[in-house]
């Protein structure tokens, strides 16, 4: 079976980790958590990087921070993960779900001023699956409307939008390090932001709002996010070769595009926008209307041929969870509905050989044949 990810560790993960061990210092309390904020807020030009457990408590925090309040609105795309949706629910925020974008499958940018509204006060930015969103238009209509912004970046860590990194733009800006990611940490995430107020607050959540001097007195109730010093071990190692990891994707993007280019039934991802070059974080796929079954299915075929697959997101206007809470009653995104059921993506691990896409690939047009 050729997993459809693996994560690679050819730098100095384990000496890094070893020194963990060597030292005593496994806590959030050791000092490669600094190190690696340092790092990371440097390697995406921020002033400050919270490390934290994960992405999906990163975004939580990053609301948390903005002191959004319950009822205001934000707005978001419908294709994405649901750690997105759930950040915002849980602080009592409203979603308000915008369309993809056909070429893309990022947030479509023009849908958006036509779902603000009074209590509109941020729009949640994720980058989805290889290109950037097309940031200036949002930037534009941030500043028109006094809107935050947060920045999900979590499988956009290296790449650029108009030469600026992404992970800078906006108020706040999200990382993960789940396996899949360029860095990994095995669990992890980061919030980065330029706004001293916002990363003090960000500490303060992460740290169960532990107060200096009365520490067990609290004024806030916060959480535990605290990232481990052996995760951030392994975060300064992989971060040493993030520039290596990039080439590598968008290597790995171009021969499967080469392999692809062509082939009767699929849509891919476009190589560049005129805002950036394609990063490739997964590779994927999407069916063409004449092609007479689902990614469902093809997804069970290629797993009979030994090649693991991933489906695309469910939007959010569909899952039952929030359905059942009474949001997005009757709301339609053609796209993203689409994208859903048609799209799937492949092996697209770091670990991944040249010798594997080729089998990949082949597999994939077995299919189509
Ligand atoms: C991976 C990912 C997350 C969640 O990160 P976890 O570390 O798995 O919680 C959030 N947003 C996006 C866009 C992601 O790809």
């Amino acid at each position: 079976m050729i997993p459809v990810n693996e994560p690679l560790f050819t730098g100095n993960e384990k000496k890094y980790l070893n020194e963990c061990v060597d030292t005593g210092w496994i806590s959030s309390e050791g000092p490669f958590v600094q190190q690696f904020e340092k790092q990371m807020a440097a390697a995406v030009g921020r002033r400050h990087g919270i490390a934290v457990s994960n992405g999906t408590v990163a975004l939580e925090a990053a609301v948390a921070a903005l002191e959004l309040m319950p009822g205001d609105e934000v707005i978001m795309p419908s294709f994405t993960i649901i750690s997105c949706a759930a950040a915002l629910i849980r602080r009592g925020c409203v979603p308000v779900l915008i369309d993809s974008d056909p070429v893309t499958w990022n947030i479509d940018v023009t849908k958006i001023e036509s779902r603000i509204t009074v209590k509109t006060k941020a729009v949640l930015v994720v980058h989805i699956y290889g290109l950037p969103v097309d940031m200036d238009p949002i930037l534009a209509l941030a500043a028109q409307y006094g809107l935050k912004i947060i920045e999900d970046a979590a499988e956009m860590l290296g790449q650029t939008y108009r030469d600026r990194p992404c992970g800078s733009f906006g108020d706040i800006s999200t990382l993960s390090f789940y396996p899949n990611k360029h860095v990994t940490t095995g669990e992890g995430g980061m919030i980065l932001t330029d706004d001293d107020h916002l990363a003090e607050r960000c500490r303060s959540l992460r740290n169960l709002c532990f107060q200096q001097g009365k520490r067990f007195v609290h004024e806030e109730l916060g959480y535990n996010f605290r990232m481990t010093n052996l995760q951030a071990a392994l975060g300064v190692a992989q971060l040493e070769r993030l520039q290596e990891s990039v080439t590598r994707k968008r290597h790995m993007g171009q021969k499967y595009s080469e392999f692809l280019n062509g082939v009767e039934g699929l849509a891919l991802m476009p190589p560049k926008m005129p805002y950036a070059d394609n990063i490739y974080w997964v590779y994927g796929l999407v069916l063409n209307d004449e092609v007479p079954f689902e990614a469902e299915e093809a997804m069970r075929r290629l797993g009979l041929l030994g090649i693991g697959t991933r489906p695309f997101f469910w939007p959010m206007h569909e899952q039952p969870v929030l359905q059942k809470m009474g949001f997005f009653t009757h709301e339609h995104y053609p796209v993203s509905e689409r994208l859903a059921r048609r799209g799937f993506y492949v092996p697209s691990g770091l670990a991944l050989t040249d010798d594997q896409m080729t089998k990949v690939a082949e597999a994939i047009k077995s299919l189509l044949e």
